[in-house]
C-alpha cells in the first residue's frame, strides 16, 4: 500500500498555524514549568517562540493548571495545546479556556455522554483533537491480542480513537504513534501512513539527553522525513526545551524543509588549521540560529582548501595566517584582521539576510 504524502493530509488549523495540507513540517514543543506557574510557563513559551517554536504544548494535570490557561493564552502569540488525561472536566475548561487544540485519547475518556461533550466543544470551538498513542501505554484488548507493544497494535489503537472522533462527525484529528523505541515508532508512523490521512505528529518519546536524544530522533524522523510522512513534530529531550527547537530546525534543513533558517557549513578541521575554528563555528551557530533567512554560512580552518570547500556558502571565512578571509560562493572577497573576523562575518551575514527580504 502506498504511504500518504505529507501533502495529501487533511490540513487541520492550530490557531493560525495550518498542520497538514502541505509539505511543511511544523515545529512543537512542551514547557518544562508547572503550568500553574504562570510567569515561569509564559517565560519558557516565550524563549521557545524566539528559538523559532510555532505551536506550544502545556500538560494540564490539575485545577491549577487548568485555572491557569487563560492567562497563559492571552499572554503568549503562538497556538496553545492543552496536554490532558482521561479527565473530561479538565478537557472542557481547557476548551473554554482558549485552548487552540487538544490532546487527549477519546477511548480513555469514559462514558459517551463524556467524550461527547468534549467533541462538541471542540467542534463548537472549531479547535482539533490529537490523538496520542503511545507504545508504553496501550490498551489492554490491543495487548493481550498482540503479546506487547506491536506498529499493528499502535496503529490499532489510534484507528479505535479515530473512529470515535468520526462517528460523532469530528475530523479536525491529528494523531502520534510514540514509541521510545526508535524502529517501533518508525514502523508504526509507516503503517500509520497507509491507512490514515489525517496529519501525523512525529515524535520518539523518551528519546534522552540533548546528546543521544537527538541522534535518536534524527535518526528515526529522518527516515519519516524522507518519506514525506509527518506534519508536525516535537523532539522530545530530557533538556531545556529550547533545545528541542533547535535540534527540529536542524533536522528540518538538513531535509529541505525549512525556508526560513540558516545553516552553518564548519569544516572539521586537520593540521593546517589557522584559527580557533571550534570556539568560532560555535559562535557564529549561535549568532545564525535566530536568521530567519536561508542562508549558508561557511567557516573554516584555513585558506588552501577552504574557499574552495565551501562553494555553496553564500559568505563565509577561511583563516589565514593572522587573518581572514571573507568570501562569497567560493571568491575571496576581502581580507580582515583576525580580532574582528567574527564580527565583519556577522555584518555580512545580516546584510545579506537584508537583502534575501528586500527581494
Ligand atoms: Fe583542514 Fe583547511 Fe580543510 Fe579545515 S578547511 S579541514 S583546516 S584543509
Amino acid at each position: 500500500m502506498a504511504f500518504t504524502h505529507r501533502k495529501d493530509t487533511r490540513p487541520v488549523k492550530v490557531g493560525d498555524v495550518v498542520i497538514g495540507g502541505k509539505d511543511e513540517i511544523v515545529i512543537q514543543s512542551m514547557t518544562t514549568t508547572k503550568t500553574h506557574d504562570v510567569d515561569a510557563t509564559v517565560e519558557e513559551i516565550r524563549r521557545l517562540e524566539e528559538a523559532g517554536c510555532q505551536i506550544v504544548r502545556v500538560a494540564c494535570p490539575d485545577e491549577r493548571a487548568a485555572n491557569a490557561l487563560p492567562e497563559i493564552k492571552k499572554r503568549i502569540n503562538i497556538p496553545l495545546v492543552v496536554d490532558i488525561h482521561f479527565n473530561y472536566k479538565l478537557a472542557l475548561k481547557a476548551i473554554e479556556a482558549g485552548a487552540d487544540k487538544i490532546r487527549i485519547n477519546p477511548g480513555n475518556i469514559g462514558k459517551r455522554d463524556k467524550v461527547e461533550m468534549v467533541v462538541n466543544a471542540a467542534k463548537e470551538k472549531g479547535i482539533p483533537i490529537r490523538i496520542g498513542v503511545n507504545a508504553g501505554s496501550l490498551e489492554r484488548h490491543i495487548l493481550e491480542k498482540y503479546g506487547y507493544p506491536t506498529a499493528e497494535g499502535m496503529v490499532e489503537s489510534a484507528l479505535h480513537h479515530i473512529k470515535i472522533l468520526e462517528d460523532l462527525d469530528f475530523h479536525d484529528i491529528v494523531v502520534s504513534l510514540k514509541a521510545s523505541d526508535i524502529l517501533l515508532a518508525v514502523e508504526a508512523y509507516e503503517k500509520a501512513a497507509e491507512v490514515i490521512s489525517y496529519p501525523l505528529h512525529l515524535g520518539i518519546t523518551e528519546s534522552g539527553t540533548l546528546f543521544n536524544g537527538s541522534i535518536k530522533s534524527a535518526a528515526g524522523l529522518g527516515v519519516l522525513l524522507n518519506k514525506g510522512i509527518g506534519n508536525t513534530m516535537r523532539i522530545s529531550l530530557s533538556a531545556d526545551p529550547v533545545q528541542e527547537i533547535k535540534v527540529a530546525r536542524e533536522l528540518l534543513k538538513v531535509f529541505g524543509l525549512s525556508s526560513n533558517a540558516a545553516t552553518l557549513i564548519a569544516c572539521p578541521t586537520c593540521g593546517r588549521i589557522e584559527i580557533d575554528l571550534i570556539k568560532i563555528a560555535n559562535e557564529v551557530e549561535d549568532y545564525i540560529s535566530t536568521i530567519k533567512a536561508p542562508l549558508k554560512v561557511a567557516v573554516l580552518g584555513c585558506a588552501v582548501n577552504g574557499p574552495g570547500e565551501a562553494r555553496e556558502a553564500d559568505i563565509g571565512i577561511a583563516g589565514a595566517r593572522g587573518e581572514g578571509l571573507l568570501f562569497r560562493h567560493g571568491e575571496i572577497i576581502r581580507k580582515v584582521p583576525e580580532e574582528t573576523m567574527v564580527d565583519e562575518l556577522k555584518k555580512e551575514v545580516d546584510k545579506l539576510a537584508e537583502e534575501y527580504f528586500e527581494k
